[in-house]
């Protein structure tokens, strides 16, 4: 199954994007008799939604997982071939994430053949975008989705995570005027005003930064991602974008982060009137929906549920993850309010690399995992 998903490639040059792999998916579902809907999302790409019903005397979980995967970029590996080699299936979108949507698969397959009746609902969400602004899971929450509880299959290499950091992207425009560049002095260079600006959020921000921190998130942290401005050489800088990366502890809202940076423009403006930037979140990083931190209590149920059964597998206590990256997860947590974990086979560093990996040895043992996580989770009564 895994081979067969990295085979069709998912990522945004490929027309209509994921819609070949969730058609897939859904074709697969119905041959083996279990529900499964299309349901469209933006330009005829789908999410796909299905469930094995339970009978009603337990909870309900949902297992989500994203169809789209990154571009293949510098991939020193041939990206679509699923080669399979040493226990090893190689492939853009191995690790992050069709190994796991490959997982989910199999385990509702598992459910089915076994004849076990789950107390309540197993609904799985293939959902576009997650790379993009998260369209699928904004869609489902959007739609009502509602679910007991809900595991995201981001790879966590046998730890589990109840956190991670909320994550913005935002632009800083720093404004400048256009002049000859023989009479500098009639103009305002953008460029060297945004020198000026990273100084200062260096200087002024980032020992903020470094005294926050949050158990199981990390560091508050930034990255300047890319800079672009001016014209041509000769010409002084009228305009100059930087762009960031803000993620993001609790205590930390959207509107905190924005001010951090909204304050070092103003305090810049009032210093040298000809300062002048304004920041706005990247227009093309969301649609409605931010992107906070994700915040599970370890004392919900689905926390037992999934520490009992990964440890059942591995014979040993699994670690809480510390430092994952942002996920879904968060947006089911935030605004369908449904306790939710990550858990996923592979390892989350080969993610976007060039040789991009998955164990099938990960696969089977999350398939058991998931299975045991089912059995528990859906069995408990309020
Ligand atoms: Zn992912």
């Amino acid at each position: 199954m895994t081979q067969s998903l990295i085979r069709i490639p998912s990522h945004k040059d490929i027309k209509g994007q994921e819609r070949d792999v969730a058609e897939f998916i859904h074709h697969f579902l119905l041959e083996n008799e279990i529900q499964s809907q299309l349901v469209p999302v933006v330009d005829d790409r789908p999410n796909v939604i299905a469930v094995i019903k339970g009978d009603d005397t337990g909870k309900s979980i949902m297992f989500n997982g994203h169809t789209d995967t990154v571009l293949p970029y510098n991939m020193t590996i041939e990206p679509f071939s699923g080669k399979l080699e040493n226990g090893k299936i190689y492939g853009r979108g191995s690790v992050d994430m069709k190994g796991a949507l490959a997982s989910f698969i199999i385990t509702l397959l598992a459910i089915k053949r076994s004849g076990f009746t789950p107390g309540g609902d197993i609904v799985f969400t293939a959902v576009i975008g997650e790379e993009g602004k998260s369209e699928g899971t904004e869609h489902l929450i959007k739609s009502g989705i509602k679910t007991d509880a809900a595991i995201v299959g981001e790879p966590s290499d046998y730890e589990y995570a109840v956190g991670h950091r909320g994550l913005e992207w935002f632009d800083v425009t720093i404004y400048g005027k256009a002049s000859h560049s023989g009479k500098p002095e009639n103009g305002v260079n953008a460029i060297e005003h945004a020198m000026t600006f990273i100084q200062r959020v260096k200087q002024d921000l980032y020992p903020v930064l470094k005294k926050k921190h949050a158990e199981y998130m990390g560091d508050s942290v930034m990255n300047f991602g890319t800079i672009s401005g001016g014209t041509e050489q000769s010409t002084v800088a009228d305009k100059c974008i930087i762009r960031l990366d803000r993620r993001y502890i609790p205590g930390e809202t959207i509107e905190s982060v924005m001010k951090e940076y909204q304050d070092i423009i103003d305090n810049l403006h009032n210093e040298d009137p000809t300062f002048r930037a304004k920041i706005e979140i990247t227009p093309e990083s969301l649609l409605e929906l931010y992107h906070p931190p994700l915040i599970t209590s370890i004392n919900e149920p689905i926390v037992s549920a999934i520490r009992e059964s990964i440890r059942d597998v591995i014979k040993r206590e699994p670690a809480i993850t510390r430092g994952m990256g942002w996920s879904d997860a968060a947006l089911l947590k935030t605004y369908a309010h449904i306790p939710t974990i990550v858990f996923g086979p592979g390892d989350l560093t080969l993610a976007h690399t060039e040789i991009e990996y998955v164990e099938v040895e990960d696969l089977v043992k999350a398939v058991d995992i998931y299975c045991r996580v089912v059995q528990r989770f859906t069995k408990l009564m309020d």
